[in-house]
């Protein structure tokens, strides 16, 4: 028996990156995959990928800042699956800029997506969970909303405010049996990193104890760890996979 055999999953922002590699290994463990994202194409790639592995998906797109989009994310999941166990709020964007330059735009694009994106998923799912008393809830937080990262105020203050709802959501969900925690990665290499530049990435190389940038692999993997039965005892956690980055 696999471990995540007879589950259905929905994963925003899975098109690509570290989405798309957290709907690759669920469905390797047999979970069915609602993958979500604002880009449908790359959606429709990714949920043909998870079909290759023997298991059903559907794409749907989604702008998680619409909290109609979030709502019409779990009913046609619900209509295609009849129930959602686990949701991965995974979508994120990143306007980096020093607070002297950084537009309104910037810093109201990053919240929105990566904030309220996570408020609007959840807060779509909360009667279906509560209703189940049984669901995972893991949110994709960041290393810089532990410790800050110069040029990145938005983006930090959008990844701390995903720990504190992960930490206030999983003290309201505990009595239903619903899990709810939060991976922070460090340094992983996907479209997101790639622009940096080569100083950049060599700052980041020197803070690592590991020497290495991260794959979405490895952040896929502590995300099944906290998709599974294996972690029904832990919830509002902040997990980082981040070489030992943050210690
Ligand atoms: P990518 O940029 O590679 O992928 C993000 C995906 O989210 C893209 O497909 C993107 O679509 C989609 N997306 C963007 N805006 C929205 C929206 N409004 N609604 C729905 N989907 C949207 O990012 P990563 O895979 O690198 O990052 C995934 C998560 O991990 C993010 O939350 C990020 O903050 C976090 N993270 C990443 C780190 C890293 O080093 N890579 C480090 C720490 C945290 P489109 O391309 O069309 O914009």
């Amino acid at each position: 028996m696999k471990l995540l055999e007879n589950k259905t999953a929905i994963v925003t922002g899975g098109a690509r990156g570290i989405g798309e590699a957290i709907c690759l290994k669920l469905a390797l463990e047999g979970c069915q995959i609602v993958v979500s994202d604002i880009d449908l194409e790359g959606a429709n790639q990714c949920a043909a990928k998870v079909k290759a592995l023997g298991v059903d998906a559907i794409a749907v797109k989604t702008d998680v800042t619409q909290f109609q989009d979030a709502e019409n994310l779990f009913k046609t999941g619900l209509d295609k699956f009849n129930k959602i166990d686990i949701l991965v709020n995974n979508a994120g964007i990143t306007r980096d800029n020093l607070i002297m330059r950084m537009s309104e735009s910037e810093w109201d694009s990053v919240i929105s997506v990566n904030l309220k994106g996570t408020y609007n998923c959840i807060k779509a799912g909360t009667r279906m969970f509560f209703k189940q008393r049984a669901g995972k809830i893991i949110n994709m937080a960041s290393v810089v909303g532990i410790m800050g990262n110069t040029g990145q105020a938005n983006y930090s203050a959008s990844k701390a405010g995903v720990i504190g709802l992960t930490k206030s959501i999983a003290k309201e969900f505990g009595s239903r049996n619903i899990q709810v925690n939060a991976v922070a990665p460090g340094y992983i290499e996907t479209e997101m990193t790639k622009h940096l530049s080569e100083a950049a990435k060599e700052t980041f190389l020197t803070m690592i104890p590991l020497k290495k940038p991260g794959l979405p692999e490895d952040v896929a993997a502590v995300t099944l760890f906290l998709s599974s039965p294996m972690s029904d005892y832990v919830t509002g956690q902040v997990i980082n996979v981040d070489g030992g980055m943050v210690m």
